[in-house]
This record gives C-alpha cells, sequence and structure tokens, in this order.
C-alpha cells in the first residue's frame, strides 16, 4: 500500500437554515474561534447566501459552497440551479448525492454521475456523499450499497487528485444523534478506499480525502478523526453555530 498524507476537510452543511444576515454574522465570527487559520474549513451554504459570504470570506480560510445542484448546463428547469451560477456566485465545492437528496427528493446514482461530471466540467470540487440504511446495515448489505453507490456516482468519471472528496454517511447516523463506533466508522471507511481503488486506482484511492458525517460533535471528532482511513468529517447540525464548529474544526487541540 502506498502512504500518502491527505489534507483534513472539516466541512459544515447548513442545510435549509440560515438568512442571508444569519450566514454573514456566521462567517464574520467563525474565524475567532479558530486556532489554526491556515486550515481551510468547508461551509456549504444556501444558494441565497453564496455569493454574499464567499465575497465576506475572501482572504480567510473558510471556502463556500453548495448543498446541491443540476446537471444541465441551463435551461427551462424551473427551481433548479447550474454549476454556472454556483461558480458565478464564488462557490468552489458542491455537495452530491446527500442521504436528503438521495431519499426525501429520490436522486438515484445516474442522475448524481451526471450533476458529479458537470461539477467537475466547471471546475467545481465535489463532496459525493454515500451511505447505508440501517435496514441495509443489519441486513449485511452495507459493502454492496456502498460499492453500487460509488460505481454508480463515478462511473466514467476520471478526477485528478482533490476533486472528488467522498463522505461516508450511515443515512441512520445523520441528524439522530447516533454515531457510528470509531471502529466501525474506520472499517466502513477502509471498504470505501478498498471499492474507489477498484473504480480509481489504487494511486488515486489513496490520495482521494474520505470524510465522516453523522451526527459529529466536538466530543466525538477527536477520536474518529485518529482513524487512518478518516480524513475529515461532514457536519450538520453542529455546523450551525460558529462556536461549535470552530470546536469541531481545532480537533486537534
Ligand atoms: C449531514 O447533513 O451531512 C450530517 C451529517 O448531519 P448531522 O451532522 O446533523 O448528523
Amino acid at each position: 500500500m502506498l502512504a500518502m498524507s491527505r489534507s483534513p476537510i472539516i466541512a459544515g452543511n447548513w442545510k435549509m437554515y440560515k438568512t442571508i444576515a444569519q450566514a454573514l454574522s456566521f462567517v464574520k465570527t467563525l474565524p475567532k474561534f479558530l486556532e489554526d487559520t491556515s486550515q481551510k474549513v468547508y461551509l456549504a451554504a444556501p444558494f441565497t447566501s453564496i455569493s454574499q459570504v464567499a465575497q465576506e470570506s475572501k482572504g480567510t480560510s473558510i471556502v463556500i459552497g453548495a448543498q446541491n445542484m443540476n446537471d444541465a448546463s441551463e435551461g427551462a428547469f424551473t427551481g433548479e440551479i447550474a454549476a454556472k451560477m454556483l461558480v458565478d456566485a464564488g462557490a468552489k465545492f458542491v455537495i452530491l448525492g446527500h442521504s436528503e437528496r438521495r431519499h426525501i427528493f429520490q436522486e438515484d446514482d445516474a442522475f448524481i454521475n451526471m450533476k458529479v461530471k458537470k461539477a467537475l466540467s466547471e471546475g467545481l470540487q465535489v463532496i459525493l456523499c454515500i451511505g447505508e440504511t440501517l435496514k441495509e446495515r443489519e441486513g449485511g448489505q452495507t459493502r454492496q450499497v456502498l460499492q453500487k453507490q460509488l460505481q454508480g456516482s463515478l462511473q466514467d468519471v476520471h478526477p485528478k487528485e482533490g476533486e472528488v472528496v467522498v463522505a461516508y454517511e450511515p443515512v441512520w447516523a445523520i441528524g439522530t444523534g447516533q454515531t457510528a463506533s470509531p471502529e466501525m466508522a474506520q472499517e466502513t471507511h477502509k471498504e470505501c478506499r478498498d471499492i474507489l481503488s477498484e473504480i480509481l486506482g489504487e494511486e488515486l484511492a489513496q490520495k482521494t480525502v474520505l470524510q465522516y458525517g453523522g451526527s459529529v460533535k466536538p466530543e466525538n471528532v477527536k477520536v474518529l478523526m485518529s482513524q487512518p482511513d478518516i480524513d475529515g468529517v461532514l457536519v450538520g447540525g453542529a455546523s450551525l453555530d460558529p462556536e461549535v464548529f470552530a470546536k469541531i474544526a481545532n480537533y486537534q487541540s
């Protein structure tokens, strides 16, 4: 196995929370709580505030992105948003395939695959989310599900180093307060890396940042981040308050 050093990525997903004023207040406050301001922190903002928070975050360690997009370049798709528009607003990355998109809005791997290709072609970094439901885990199908999601979402995608981050988020751990144990998370991350190796090749798989997501908090981030195949975290609920989120980003202290 190749020994690789992967830069950690701590990312917050604000979901459908925060007005523009609240989002601006967050990005103005966060740097005051960050111990290492050279370490990038990612924030996926609602569409309405991307432009202003991206502007406000210029020259800081905060990287602004989006939570979703459409795969089309433009067109008559009422209510949708294009990759070009996100780039234009100042987004540097986009979360794709989040379990809420998969389960509430019935997005499948084929659709997510088209979005991944479009996002990369427009220069957006992708945080690709995958994860099994409780039923699938209890039925012993975890590896099979992750393999299907990764293969389907990355079909004919040839990313360069750093362009695709994979967030493993067990559906049963998102927003439930129930976190995967560090051992279980590590074991599944290792499986994800093995699957990625089959899809992208060993070298790229070793260089790919794998995030854990699912009820990450200041209290559990350190032990999760100490696992060899966990290179970052994707944080929902605990990313809404700058002080709490900074405690997660300061996990090394
Ligand atoms: C998420 O939205 O990706 C997430 C992991 O949420 P939470 O941290 O609230 O479980």
